[in-house]
């Protein structure tokens, strides 16, 4: 069966094409800021723009004609209103009469893992620009076992390097890659570690961090950032490992799957990796190219939700707030 899926929910309108579990297309484009964080609008008016396009690439990819969709599926959140409403309208648009899932984005994100990497009900770390949770299956959901009490692990990474290492440089770039290039810092700065029972914490990490190297003279913010940034990661993903452990042992699962743009760090996976060895768990990392926004994510999840005997939906509509664990999941024993 060949799905079509849209993906719309923050910077990236994605267009993705799966025949069964092949993979026929992957079009995506990001909106990147040229100062600051997303402007909503700003994101929303890319996403009409390159609509269009991004979907005639993406059946050009996949060598084939609208009319040979069988099943469509778009993000309908969590996500920006603004975006959400583009990605909702324009699959209603291109469905027409045949049938179209609404899709949950954070459960996409766990599916494709699933998928990429072969593993069954892991403990699923969900690490993004937007999003910290750490989510396993249970009783026809996946349940969030912990997450972030107020930013996200990638917005922490990229506002302390934005304001630190990225403070004269002109381009927005992510922090996350920077970051990890500066961490070989040899001495640990003590920062604050915030866990409370399971849920986490990285403002005052990353107030503490821009603190220090601001208070640090002009000659001494290189080693400084360096050594900040070697703090910053053992820090945070210290952290997750700790409430990643946790869930497993509580659980009983003998999985863990990194998901998200944060899943491209290292240090992070090495951690992981260490402590999944000792509990005799398998680590598992979904590769780079689908562990951000993509469609491929959201047209591989509508499929499993077809599968499952999920009724399309009648009229399109999006939830901004549509938690991962709010989602039925009807294709989980
Ligand atoms: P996403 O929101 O899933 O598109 O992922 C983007 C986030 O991943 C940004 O906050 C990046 O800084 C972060 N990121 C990308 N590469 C790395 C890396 N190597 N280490 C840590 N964070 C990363
Ligand atoms: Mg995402």
């Amino acid at each position: 069966m060949i799905c079509l899926g849209i993906e719309s929910t923050a910077h990236t309108f994605s267009v993705g094409i799966i025949n069964g579990d092949k993979i026929i297309a992957n079009v995506r484009d990001m909106y990147v800021p040229e100062k600051g964080g997303i402007n909503p609008l700003d994101a929303k008016e890319h996403h009409v723009k390159l609509k269009e396009k991004i979907l005639d690439r993406a059946l050009a990819d996949a060598k084939i004609q609208i009319e040979d969709v069988e099943l469509f599926a778009y993000s309908a959140g969590p996500g920006l209103p603004p975006c959400l409403k583009v990605g909702a309208q324009f699959a209603e648009e291109i469905a027409k009469n045949k049938p179209l899932m609404a899709v949950n984005h954070g459960v996409a994100h766990i599916e494709i893992g699933k998928l990429m990497c072969g593993c069954n009900d892991p403990i699923a770390v969900y690490v993004s620009g937007g999003n910290t949770q750490v989510i396993g299956y249970a009783s026809g959901r996946y349940r969030v076992f912990g997450e972030t009490q107020d930013i996200p692990i990638g917005n922490a990474i990229d506002v302390f390097i934005r304001e630190t290492y990225g403070k004269d440089k002109k381009a927005e770039t992510f922090g996350g890659p920077a970051m990890e290039k500066l961490a070989e810092g040899s001495k640990y700065i003590e920062l604050p570690y915030v866990v409370k029972g399971m849920d986490l914490s990285f403002t005052g990490i990353t107030t503490a961090a821009i603190q220090k190297w601001s208070k640090a003279s002009h000659e001494m913010r290189p080693t400084i950032l360096r050594d900040l940034c070697f703090s910053f990661q053992e820090t945070c993903y210290a952290m997750l490992t700790e409430v990643t452990e946790r869930a497993l042992a509580h659980t009983s699962k003998n999985e863990v799957l990194l998901v998200g743009g944060v899943a491209a760090s290292k240090r992070f996976r090495e951690m992981i990796e260490i402590m999944c060895q000792e509990r005799e768990a398998k680590a598992y990392t979904c590769p780079i190219e689908y562990s951000g926004d993509n469609g491929v994510n959201i047209a591989w999840t509508g499929l499993l939700m077809h599968r499952a005997g999920v009724k399309p939906i009648k009229k399109v509509d999006y939830n901004s707030l549509w938690r991962t664990d709010q989602a039925e999941i009807k294709w989980m024993k």
